[in-house]
């Protein structure tokens, strides 16, 4: 398919310029950064965080991050300088030496690990030892299509490129477009008896509109400056992210079926989120950085929540919760595994919470059985 490159350059700008909400910026300055900061072994690191603090500072797309985000990015930049080398033997890939290697030969869910309702990690007695089945929270069913949209839409784009060729964003905004109907029904078939679609119609079609903007962007902005690339290429450059779905995590102890979008060049894994943070958050994102090291061999070192809530002038208000995935974080996933994993190998109780919020999910499972009892 043809295009015009100048025009492409144009429009990819604008939409530049209007998007500083864009979870691809983000990545782009990420991507830079940290590229900067590890792609030349034997180069001493603080000068490199101080290069790539100049060379950040100058690219276009970071001086259009609103300015929060900006000294989030610098601070963690700032992070790196302190030339804290991440203990190997807590990367994924150490799955078989202690500590990552699972005490006992089973293995639990991720989210029953961060799903951090219960101090005492009673859900996971309730769950992996009684048997009861948590059912799904709106919240949870919020971030699970939440994923599907941007994992759906991440696949058709890629797809499209590779079947028809080189084209641009504008064009291919249209054809995605045109899926969104295809993609709500698939949806409502798999969630039909879990939550209601309807309610979330609304946000949907805004986080639909909001991927498959950004999508057009980071193809155009590609072409613009480099108009004569190959498909392949083409796709790499735009839309590099690995979406993972499943990962097998038995080696690591875990089992996982939450999405994560993983930035290998740059070491870094994403999850999205709809609402506001939650502290254990975090630690799944942890999680994702294990299985894609466990997986890939590579590293990982940045994690990154996107929240999407609604509000704001576009009717969806976006926030980046960006940290490192350092020593600390690691060790402290890594003793709530252990933890979950002796509950389910004693099958013991670990009894009530001092504090049970409503929203845990096995409320009435505990507060029944002691109200019986
Ligand atoms: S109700 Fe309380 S004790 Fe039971 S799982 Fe939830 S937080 Fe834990």
């Amino acid at each position: 398919m043809k295009h015009d490159a100048r025009k492409t350059s144009r429009e990819g700008e604008n939409r530049c310029l209007q998007s500083e909400s864009l979870i691809y910026n983000i990545i782009v300055n990420s991507v830079m950064t940290v590229r900067a900061l590890w792609s030349r072994p034997g180069v001493d690191r603080r000068s490199m965080v101080l290069e790539s603090k100049e060379v950040y500072e100058e690219d276009l797309s970071v001086r259009l991050l609103p300015t929060h985000l900006k000294h989030r990015f610098q601070r963690r930049l700032s992070s790196y300088s302190g030339a804290s080398e991440v203990d190997e033997r807590l990367r994924g890939w150490a799955w078989s030496v202690r500590p990552l290697k699972p005490p006992y030969d089973i293995s639990v869910p991720v989210s029953a690990i961060t799903q951090g309702y219960c101090g005492n990690m009673r859900n996971v007695f309730i769950r992996h030892v009684m048997g009861v089945e948590p059912g799904t929270t709106g919240r949870e069913y919020d971030d699970y299509v939440f994923n599907y949209l941007v994992t759906e839409a991440y696949c058709h784009a890629k797809k499209e490129i590779y079947c028809r060729g080189v084209m641009s964003g504008t064009e291919l905004k249209s054809i995605m477009d045109s899926y969104y109907n295809s993609v709500v029904e698939a949806l409502r078939s798999l969630g039909e008896n879990v939550v209601d679609l309807k309610e979330r119609l609304g946000w949907m079609r805004m986080v639909w509109g909001m991927i498959t903007d950004q999508i057009e962007t980071a193809v155009d902005t590609v072409l613009a400056g480099q108009p004569h690339i190959g498909t392949d290429e083409l796709v790499n450059a735009a839309l590099p992210i690995i979406i993972s779905n499943r990962f097998v995590g038995e080696r690591l102890g875990l089992a996982n079926s939450f999405s994560s979008y993983i930035w290998m060049p740059e070491r870094t894994v994403i999850n999205l989120r709809m609402g506001r943070r939650l502290r254990f958050h975090r630690l799944a994102t942890v999680a994702s950085a294990f299985f894609a090291e466990c997986i890939y061999e590579q590293p990982i070192d940045v994690g990154c929540i996107l929240y999407a809530n609604l509000g704001g002038t576009d009717g969806l208000e976006l926030e980046y919760d960006i940290f490192s995935i350092d020593d600390s974080a690691r060790r402290e996933m890594i003793d709530l595994r252990d933890q979950a994993l002796q509950i389910v190998h004693l099958r013991k109780d670990p009894g009530i919470a001092d504090f049970c919020p409503p929203e845990c999910p096995y409320y009435h499972v505990c507060h029944e059985s002691t109200k019986n009892g």
